[in-house]
């Protein structure tokens, strides 16, 4: 997410809110500001704002908390005009793990309307005075445009119930969709519960994009993004499935050419633009595996340092590089890679260096294998699996 602005890090979550959030904000402000003082509606119409966002928040946590639970990284919840996006770097494969994640988001908003529906109608309770209880329900309703604190009240409860209703709607990769995902992954492959839910979710793209032609500009971003985030998240899980049959040694270049410490920079720079090769496995004198050399890392050198000195000074050393064993399919490879940010890992049998797997070999063997397997469907997804929910 570009363009969007830091607003504070808790539990190494960094929760940070896009420029458009402040389109709503106005949008808040207009909507009350057609009130009695103006002034006073427009302001009011900007903590109601601030107040449903706290809820979105609380919601993404309730996302978060329990990805974390579960070991799963999240690096960063963002703010959107449509809602919030929790980034998960992967979602776990156990399917009751993934219903947990899932349904923790929309969980939050019912216990806040079960924590601020009491406390609203007693508030609007009071300032009813005599007139007749059985209309209380219909009195809160009418309050809920009014600038006043029995009227937030009650639109909060009102909308935290909305918010955790429509989540639930089975529109993956919306909560409800991945609700329905993991509960078809506890009957079936993985990939085949992700394809009927990714089907059904474009139905309900379809539905929502319909209702939105009303004028229900929000609707419309929404159906959008369900038919979108749909696909890609579909090819992620293809990709991941053509992987998951191969194993790290098949998979490892028998052909890949190496580097010496004691070599200068400008012979890596001679390999990277005579070869096909853009990640280097560094070695010493006695043989030892002892550092990588990336074509991004050197690039990042050269600029600051220029191509004076040697390949050691510049490698990453071999302690920052993840390791696999030989017998590790390249699906757990690629969550290895994602998981570190590391385009490349050590494949190693008993503290034996047996080569390199890089980010671009595993592009490579999704987009061949992947063609093969499957031969009249799109090419698969190179993009990294992440999640937003
Ligand atoms: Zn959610």
């Amino acid at each position: 997410m570009g363009s969007s602005l830091r607003l504070f890090r808790v539990w190494g979550i960094d929760v940070q809110v896009h420029w458009s959030f402040l389109l709503i904000l106005a949008y808040g402000a207009f909507i009350y500001s057609g009130r009695s003082n103006p002034l006073v509606g427009a302001l009011y119409g900007i903590v109601v704002i601030l107040l449903l966002f706290v809820c979105v928040l609380l919601h993404e946590f309730g996302h978060a908390l329990t990805a974390k639970y579960f070991k799963v990284n999240v690096p960063t919840i963002t703010l959107l005009p449509i809602g919030g996006v929790a980034q998960l770097e992967r979602m776990p494969r156990q399917p009751l793990q993934e219903f947990l994640i899932a349904i923790a988001g929309p969980a939050v908003n019912f216990v806040l309307t079960l924590l601020l529906l009491p406390v609203a109608l007693l508030v609007v309770g009071m300032g009813m005075g005599s007139a007749n209880p059985s209309s209380l329900l219909a009195y809160a309703q009418s309050r809920m445009m009014t600038p006043s604190l029995d009227g937030l009240l009650v639109y909060l409860a009102f909308t935290n119930f909305a918010l955790g209703l429509f989540n639930l709607l089975p529109a993956f990769p919306m909560d409800g969709g991945r609700v329905l995902r993991s509960l078809l992954a506890m009957a079936m492959p993985y990939v085949r519960a992700t394809r009927i839910a990714v089907m059904v979710g474009r139905l309900m793209a379809v539905v929502l994009a319909f209702v939105g032609l009303n004028g229900n500009i929000m609707l419309l971003l929404i159906a959008f993004f369900v038919y979108v985030g749909g696909r890609g998240e579909l090819e992620a899980v293809e990709s991941r499935y053509v992987l998951k049959d191969i194993r790290a040694k098949q998979a490892l270049n028998r052909e890949a050419r190496q580097l010496y410490t004691s070599e200068s920079i400008d012979k890596a720079i001679d390999l990277i633009m005579t070869t096909y090769q853009a990640d280097f496995p560094v070695f010493d004198l006695g043989s030892n595996f002892v550092g990588v050399l990336t074509r991004p890392h050197l690039v990042n050198v050269l600029r600051t340092d220029g191509r004076e000195g040697r390949i050691v000074d510049v490698m990453i050393p071999a302690q920052e590089i993840p390791v696999v064993g030989p017998e590790t399919t390249l699906a757990d490879v690629w969550d290895r890679m994602v998981e570190d940010h590391s385009r490349v890992v050590a494949v190693k049998e008993q503290g034996r260096f047996l080569g390199l797997l890089t980010l671009d070999d595993i592009s490579e063997l999704i987009q061949v294998v992947g063609a093969t397997k499957e031969r009249d469907e799109k090419q698969a997804s190179q993009s990294a699996p992440t999640t937003v929910l």
